[in-house]
């Protein structure tokens, strides 16, 4: 229901908007994120510093001090177990002075020591219900638990939840889940462990089966294609001329890929593989592939930078064996030449930007769309660009590392090749976690790489001084190294600079006019610059492992072994801990599990901006029964013309499209 429909008070109306929450539903499902268990305590049992939670009759008048507006002091002894004599002081509620001797209260607070406890709750012994599992919720800063508390239990009033109900009774049944109605109630106010454990669980499984009935109906029918016919010989010509043999792996995924082509169903694949594990010329052979049969071939990228490489490796590739390729991005020179000839079909393989797609570029017979580096695209994005190329085989290149069996959980819409096996001659990297964000203790190794004619990287977490982020940035440290480094050409590369500006930099660091750039993490995805071996990060304690991982992987592109080396002031255990594991290991499956641990899936897969559904109840990892039967049970309901079933997809319908507007 609309938020207007419930006549909340304009207070509550302000709270809800800063939550970000559009509709009572949603109020609904704004749940704790975790629980507080309040049980009376025997006395013998209270610890100085510590909560407790116990029972106590007044025996003294309450006293009271006034000292400023909102400032007081209310003091009273209470008598508990009837043996012990306590002293409670509760502070700024001037109102508990009128608290009567022989009132019982139960009486939440913090232990002081010497029979003194500072009062942070107290209710009415009449009041024993307000004992046991507390919800506690995330807030902002000016509310209180208790705000969102009344909020939301004026909403379970006012809800009609007969209408809210949309799992299919069968299913509620069969899995012996409890009902929307009960599992909004036990999850704001748990009346034991049990029934907050059933709630969770009917929560969990609605969410899970939302998303795979949002997939199944978005995926439909596998759609028909004619199959490509090409010459198998010509690609094994292409693949011995390489100066390196495939890795078994990429073989493999090349095999699968082929095979799809071949196939009459259009082609839904995910290509993963680590950082450095070969994809790129997994996807050139598909573009080749698909040109030899005739077709057209669009690859994607998500910056200029890296269209440019993929551009340059298909030229070197494939321009000697008569394919035409085009370039376009925002900064291309010839645009309206390269547009013309798009729309004419005057090309066989195009690489380009988001620009290929949200411009009103025409783009003849297509029928291959492969996207490196998929992060940046959610579910909907992904349809929209099947979408623009129809039945056109879709590859889609990740270096997200996820686990096969998360892989499929999270992208149970495609088909999933994995490289997991590194080219051989990779001579991997030696990573160092400096305590200090100092680059004083490296000076000479640096300057030594330097000196044999190699490339550094230095990674700023950002861009230029700012009060909100308090770490080394680009500029700064420019102006650092250059008087460090005075013999060598410094570069500085970031975000808010120009397509055009930043081409610039990168094409000077490829041809080795800068030796030392300095850098956002606009380096971070697929560049290669095999020349570079060495990266320093300052505040490295400002970035997520994976993401660490994916900038050690610009210097593991040549043949040398590189050198990162990780910089920071950080004294929290846990950060250093963490940063730890990227000098233990360079296996991106283990650095993703480790930062899934404790950052959760969204921050991994950049869910904000890519549109995935964060679940917010249901965990990947641990709810693997729950997953299988949502998945299983989402298979049927798809395919389900039941009235129940059609409603409950009428309205999965309508948030993905909501969802697929940013
Ligand atoms: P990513 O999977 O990160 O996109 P790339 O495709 O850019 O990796 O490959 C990284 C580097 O490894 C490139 O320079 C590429 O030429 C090289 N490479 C790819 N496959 C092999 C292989 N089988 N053996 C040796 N080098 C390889
Ligand atoms: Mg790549």
């Amino acid at each position: 229901m609309e938020l207007s429909k419930l006549k909340y008070t304009p207070k509550r109306l302000e709270i809800l908007k800063r939550l970000g929450i559009n509709d009572s539903e949603e109020v609904l499902r704004y749940y704790p994120f975790r629980y507080e268990k309040y049980e009376i305590m025997p006395f013998k049992s209270f610890k100085e510093g510590e909560r407790v939670v116990f029972e106590g009759e007044i025996i003294s008048s309450p006293s009271s001090y006034r000292y400023k507006r909102n400032l007081s002091i209310v003091r009273f002894k209470v008598l508990v177990e009837d043996e012990y004599e306590l002293t409670l002081t509760i502070f700024n509620r001037i109102w508990a002075k009128m608290l009567k001797i022989n009132d019982r209260l139960i009486i939440i607070g913090k232990y002081e020591g010497e029979r003194k406890v500072t009062v942070m709750n107290y209710y009415s012994a009449a009041k024993k219900d307000m004992l046991g599992i507390i919800p506690v919720y995330p807030l902002k800063e000016g509310m209180s638990q208790n705000d969102i508390k009344k909020i939301i239990d004026f909403t379970i009033k006012k809800t009609d939840f007969s209408e809210l109900e949309m799992i299919p009774s069968e299913y509620v049944k069969a899995h012996g889940l409890c009902s929307f109605n009960e599992a909004i109630r036990s999850i704001h106010h748990p009346q034991d462990e049990l029934s907050l454990k059933k709630a969770l669980a009917r929560l969990k499984y609605e969410e899970f089966l939302n998303f795979y009935l949002a997939l199944e109906l978005l995926r439909g029918e596998k759609s028909l294609k004619m199959p490509k016919v090409f010459d198998i010989k010509k690609i094994d010509e292409l693949i011995s001329s390489l100066e390196f043999d495939l890795t078994k792996d990429q073989a493999k995924a090349i095999k699968e890929i082929l095979d799809d082509m071949q196939s009459d169903k259009v082609m839904y694949r995910l290509l993963e593989g680590d950082v450095g594990s070969g994809k790129t010329i997994v996807a050139i052979i598909a573009l080749y592939a698909n040109y030899l049969s005739g077709h057209k071939g669009v690859m994607m990228a998500p910056t200029e930078i890296l269209a440019y490489q993929h551009f340059e490796s298909l030229v070197i590739a494939l321009e000697v064996l008569g394919v035409r390729i085009e370039l376009l991005t925002g900064s291309s020179k010839d645009k309206e030449g390269v547009k013309k000839r798009l729309k004419e079909g005057d090309f066989d393989i195009v690489i380009g930007t988001h620009a290929l797609f949200y411009e009103d570029v025409k783009i003849a017979d297509v029928s291959l769309i492969i996207t490196d580096e998929q992060q940046r695209f959610g579910v909907m994005q992904r349809r929209k660009l099947k979408n623009k190329g129809e039945n056109s085989d879709f590859l889609m290149m990740s270096a997200t590392p996820i686990p096969r069996t998360l892989a499929n959980t999270i992208y149970g819409d495609m088909d999933v090749s994995i490289i997991e096996t590194m080219p051989k001659e990779r001579k991997g990297c030696d990573t160092f976690l400096f305590s200090k964000n100092d680059i004083k203790p490296i000076v000479s190794e640096l300057r030594a790489i330097l000196d044999k004619g190699e490339q550094i990287y230095v990674i700023a977490a950002a861009i230029s001084k700012s009060e909100m982020i308090k770490a080394k940035d680009v500029y700064e440290l420019e102006a650092e190294l250059k008087k460090i480094f005075p013999e060598v050409n410094i570069g500085t590369l970031h975000g808010k600079m120009s397509a055009s500006e930043k081409e610039v930099i990168m094409k000077a660091f490829y041809d080795r006019k800068i030796a030392i750039l300095i850098s956002t993490t606009v380096v971070e995805v697929g560049v290669s610059v095999k020349n570079a071996t060495a990266m320093v990060v300052y505040d490295a304690d400002r970035f997520g492992l994976s993401q660490l991982h994916q900038l050690r992987g610009r210097i593991q592109r040549g043949n040398r072994r590189g050198t990162f080396y990780l910089l920071s002031d950080s004294k929290d255990e846990n950060t250093l801990k963490r940063l730890k594991t990227l000098t233990m290991t360079n296996d991106g499956f283990k650095i993703a599990l480790e930062d899934l641990k404790i950052r959760g899936m969204g921050d991994i897969l950049g869910t904000r901006q890519s549109g995935l559904p964060d679940f917010i109840l249901g965990n990947i990892f641990s709810d693997t029964k729950i997953i299988a039967a949502a998945k299983e049970d989402a298979k049927k309901i798809a395919q389900s013309t039941d009235e129940k079933a059609l409603e409950l997809k009428v309205k999965i319908l309508k948030k993905a499209s909501q969802s697929y507007i940013d």
